[in-house]
């Protein structure tokens, strides 16, 4: 027993953890069901006022039906009037969102018109024994509005004792009276357990919708990631080959389109075998993540770099004519010259690149394997006249 008392309480504390996180979608759901609602219990209300006043006209003044007919008409003109009010109150909040106001006008909402249908059903006793506008007001509580369960005891607590004695007034048949208030007793647990099976669907809803939505947001950001991976060479984050030659396609059609030329180069690191030999792979590689930065630094953003493979880079030329190629390509080859790679606390690591160029111009329409074999041509000469520079 004592573990089941525990148990219970725990399982409060959870519910009270819930409700925090959803209390926020909870407030902006009862405003989108109010906004729909509000005007028709209006309409509803409008129904009844003119109903009560041709009962008015026909009930004979002094007798009972005639003040239960002013007692209803009063009390259904008060609530469509407040509904009224509620439904432009809606509009304003859902434009200004206001999870308070929200919260507090949902509560208010559901009070008054709990407290109205203990008015109808009180004045009802003059003429019927009948609870029923108590009883629907109970159970369409509980199901149209999303209370916290504490929330919905309180009200269906404070409901029920202005039912209780409302019904003392006006019931004076002492049986009667047991009965309403027994039956009173059991619409409002009936409301309240209404209440609480509903606000439970909607947090376990509401929860599961934010978890699958945060898990959806981790695996778009996962997915980009692997994207950019598959896009990326992972040694030196430059272009790998086959985006590389994606993109330079692009390019050199648009600068055929625009009639501009274009140019690339095609980078190889000298006797970069050496490197690794004599220092050891990681060396290598931290030469080949240099010159990806020096490269990098060297150009124009709108220029693109990749890394083909091993020790081979290359460089696209968006409106980049022959001339400005090769001096960019010596520009570069002198870069990497002036800045050997200090390596361990060692030594630092001279490094020198080849460069073929190769360019075409709008006239011309070389497509961009054409254009590849022009600078690779290009880059087998200068390695032919002894490494170092530029062809
Ligand atoms: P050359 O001046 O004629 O270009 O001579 P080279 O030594 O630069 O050319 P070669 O093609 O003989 O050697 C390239 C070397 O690059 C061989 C290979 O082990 C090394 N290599 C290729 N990929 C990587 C890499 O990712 N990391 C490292 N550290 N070395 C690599
Ligand atoms: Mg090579
Ligand atoms: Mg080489």
């Amino acid at each position: 027993m004592k573990i089941r008392i525990h148990d219970f309480l725990n399982l409060l504390a959870r519910w009270r953890g819930e409700h925090a996180r959803v209390q926020d979608q909870a407030a902006s759901a009862n405003l989108s069901r109010l906004r729909v609602v509000a005007p028709l219990v209006a309409a509803l209300n409008a129904v009844h006022v003119l109903i009560f006043a041709l009962q008015l006209v026909r009930a004979p003044v002094d007798s009972n039906r005639y003040r239960w007919a002013v007692g209803l008409l009063i009390t259904h003109l008060t609530m469509g009037l407040t509904m009224l009010a509620v439904a432009g109150l809606v509009r304003h909040l859902q434009r200004t969102h206001q999870t308070r106001w929200s919260q507090a006008l949902t509560i208010g909402v559901a009070l008054t018109t709990l407290v109205f249908s203990v008015a109808v059903a009180s004045i009802d006793q003059w003429v019927t024994p009948a609870i029923t506008p108590f009883l629907i007001t109970c159970m369409a509580g509980g199901v149209i509005l999303y209370l916290a369960p504490r929330v919905a005891a309180g009200m269906y607590l404070a409901a029920y004792m202005l039912f209780y004695v409302a019904m003392g007034i006006t019931q004076h048949d002492p049986e009667q009276l047991l009965s309403n208030r027994l039956n009173g007793v059991t619409a409002c647990l009936l409301g309240l357990l209404l209440s609480v099976l509903l606000w439970r669907k909607f947090t376990t809803i509401t929860l599961q919708q934010s978890e699958l939505e945060k898990v959806n947001a981790e695996l778009y950001a996962r997915h980009r990631e692997l994207e950019q991976l598959t896009r990326q060479d992972g040694l030196t984050g430059l272009f790998n080959r086959t985006t590389f030659a994606d993109l330079s396609r692009r390019e050199l059609d648009r600068g055929q389109r625009q009639g501009s030329a274009t140019s690339i180069l095609l980078l190889d690191l000298d006797h970069f075998k050496r490197i690794n030999d004599t220092w050891g792979h990681p060396a290598g590689d931290a030469v080949l993540r240099h010159i990806a930065t020096v490269i990098s630094t060297a150009v124009r953003s709108s220029d693109l770099v990749g890394r083909l493979g091993g020790e081979e880079f290359t460089v696209l030329l968006p409106n980049t004519s022959v001339q400005a190629a090769r001096d960019l390509a010596e520009k570069l080859r002198q870069r990497i010259a002036d800045a050997p790679l200090p390596w361990q606390d060692i030594t630092t690591i001279t490094i020198t690149a080849s460069i073929g160029v190769g360019a075409t111009t709008a006239q011309e329409k070389r497509d961009f394997d054409s254009l590849y074999s022009l600078a690779d041509k290009a880059l087998y000469k200068a390695k032919q006249l002894g490494r170092n520079r530029v062809a």
